[in-house]
């Protein structure tokens, strides 16, 4: 009954969503504050008449506002059903394994493998350094490649590359392969590459709404590069699925890029949070890495990665631990809200 490309699947393992009882959930990295009030307004007022017609297949409001909140064009602009949804139609478009191997670290997103055995790209692993940050040299002397692939900040790890590193990795490498840097967290003080777009036309910048927007549920990525990046996507997106982003998600979308202000203080209140978590651990002796996102690795000598999990499952918290070598002492945390840090701190296990 099955084709051989379905009997070869591995698919990506998303954290859990349990429902025996409720957790305080700091496993997925989603945002726990509320998204913008604007959209409450809007949902209240929706005409329900309009779901009978299909969406925008352009999304062209929404991409509108995106390129007006970064200061890029419309066409320098393409939305997806999440951000994932994104960098697989960025997979397909842009990495050919007869150019080479896909480079990305060896500590990253674990979909960028699910999607490299799903379109049949080879990919290669750079090693991070001892610090767990990222040598971009590294990439740049890699033997023959089809392209790079990076989150930043990175994820698990949370460290942050800066911009002028990012720059010297532009510079250095192929002009004729595409650099994707995967920005899923960058809201949460980090410096975004996006103005490195007019420059380098092989530069793709994916973002989600999922995290500083606080709209997970919604289901909206997007990206931003040159013009012919942008118009292979749509090739992609119009071979698979004209309305991938239906239109109460467009029209939210662009309610929540408007709202600034309320942005501004979401995201305020989440690096407030991770600054907080990161000393008090500190503090009681815990191995913090550096976070410019909204989650952090840790760890505690004398306990793995999969027993603080346990333990803290145990008292109804829920963390992600890694079962992989290099990250087995650690688990990640998201910023939950201020009260959820403290209840995580007051039952931390000891070793
Ligand atoms: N990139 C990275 C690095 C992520 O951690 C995630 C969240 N799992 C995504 C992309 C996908 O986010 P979404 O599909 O919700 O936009």
């Amino acid at each position: 009954m099955f084709s051989r490309r379905m009997q070869n699947l591995t698919p990506y393992v998303p954290g859990e969503q349990p429902r025996d009882r409720s957790y305080i959930k700091l496993n997925t990295n989603e945002n726990p504050y509320p998204p913008s009030p604007q959209i409450r307004a809007f949902l209240n007022e929706f005409d329900f008449d309009a779901l009978k017609r299909y969406p925008d297949p352009l999304s062209n409001d929404l991409r509108n506002q995106i390129a007006a909140k970064y200061g890029v064009r419309p066409e320098q602009t393409f939305v997806g059903n999440g951000s994932d949804e994104v960098l697989a139609f960025a997979f397909y478009a842009f990495f050919d394994s007869h150019d080479g191997n896909l480079l990305f670290p060896r500590f990253s997103y674990s979909f960028y493998p699910v999607y490299c055995d799903f379109f049949g790209i080879r990919y290669h692993k750079i090693d991070l350094n001892s610090d767990f940050s990222i040598d971009v040299c590294r990439f740049s002397d890699a033997d023959e490649s089809c392209g790079i692939i990076f989150p930043n900040p990175n994820a698990p790890t949370g460290i942050l590359l800066s911009l002028d590193k990012i720059v010297g990795l532009l510079d250095d490498y192929s002009s004729d392969r595409v650099v994707v840097i995967d920005e899923a967290y960058i809201d949460f003080g980090g410096a975004s590459a996006v103005n490195l777009i007019d420059t380098y036309s092989n530069l793709l910048i994916v973002r989600t709404f999922s995290k500083s927007m606080c709209l997970a549920g919604a289901r909206l990525g997007f990206a931003m590069g040159a013009a012919p990046l942008i118009s292979a996507l749509f090739s992609v997106k119009d071979s698979f699925n004209s309305y991938p982003v239906n239109m109460l998600t467009q029209k939210i979308g662009a309610i929540a890029m408007s709202d600034d202000a309320w942005l501004q203080s979401a995201t305020a209140k989440i690096i407030a949070g991770r600054e907080y978590l990161t000393s008090e651990l500190r503090k009681s002796g815990w191995n913090v890495l550096p976070s410019g996102a909204n989650f952090i690795m840790a760890g505690k000598i004398g306990l793995s990665g999969e027993e603080i999990y346990l333990r803290l499952k145990d008292k109804g918290i829920l963390v992600r631990y890694f079962d992989i070598d290099g990250l087995k002492d650690f688990v990640r945390i998201t910023i939950g809200t201020d009260d959820e840090l403290k209840i995580l701190l007051h039952k931390l296990p000891s070793a």
